[in-house]
């Protein structure tokens, strides 16, 4: 598959955006926010990667998309406020945006509107579906005068504080997840372990090999898209 690349208005500090294939008219779109731990370092607290992975999976099963990858490390407040966040969010029971708007922090800074931009003038699009949960990148687009379908990428949590982490984003931000959620049992955060050390050397390896083979599936699929 062809990939090319290109970056938003504001330049790279604000986010990427990777075109696979040949677009359709109404072409799948993942918007993406950064998320340190998650993408890059496979942490089962959230998920940010499984989220990353369903979508690039269907838009290469469909033969084309969007990929847009926004620099919103921690919402959109850092990947200092982030940690700091999150560990008070251990440490007391707090959902992330209690802890957020107690460190001073509104619980979700993102933008959306370089995204909306490219989307609209640069590629043109005024129809598109949204693979997401979240009824805030839906109406930030539809209020840049897109069309959006939204396409719900739903994944199973791997741990009980993933578990929390989405029903809190269910019950707070309306995500759109399975009703199972609703009825778990509220996490018992400050019981667990701290973020970062969250993993037996056992389980770091079994991710680490999981993640090595996603990650050579891809450049296999990225080179003979290069070579097609
Ligand atoms: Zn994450």
């Amino acid at each position: 598959m062809r990939v090319r690349v290109a970056e938003l208005p504001g330049g790279s500090s604000v986010g990427s955006v990777l075109l696979f294939g040949e677009l359709q008219a109404d072409p799948l779109v993942r918007m993406h926010s950064r998320c340190l731990y998650g993408d890059a370092l496979r942490s089962e607290d959230c998920d940010c990667g499984p989220e990353l992975d369903l979508s690039l999976d269907r838009i290469q099963a469909e033969g084309g998309g969007v990929l847009i990858y926004l620099e919103q490390e921690g919402r959109g407040a850092g990947l200092l406020t982030k940690a700091k966040g999150l560990r008070l969010s251990q440490t007391r029971g707090w959902d992330t945006y209690k802890a957020y708007r107690s460190l001073g922090f509104p619980a979700d800074l993102r933008s959306y509107e370089p995204a909306a931009f490219f989307l609209r003038f640069e590629l043109g699009l005024g129809r598109i579906r949204l693979l997401t949960n979240s009824p805030n990148k839906v109406a930030a687009l539809r209020c840049a005068g897109i069309e959006v379908t939204p396409v719900t990428v739903h994944t199973e949590p791997q741990t009980e504080r993933a578990r929390k982490y989405l029903s809190d984003k269910q019950i707070l931000q309306n995500h759109d997840l399975p009703p199972l959620l609703r009825t778990l049992p509220s996490a018992t955060t400050a019981q667990h372990e701290p973020v970062m050390s969250i993993s037996p050397v056992g389980v770091v390896s079994r991710t680490v090999v999981q993640t090595a083979t996603r990650i050579i599936k891809r450049l296999r699929a990225l080179v003979d898209g290069y070579n097609s």
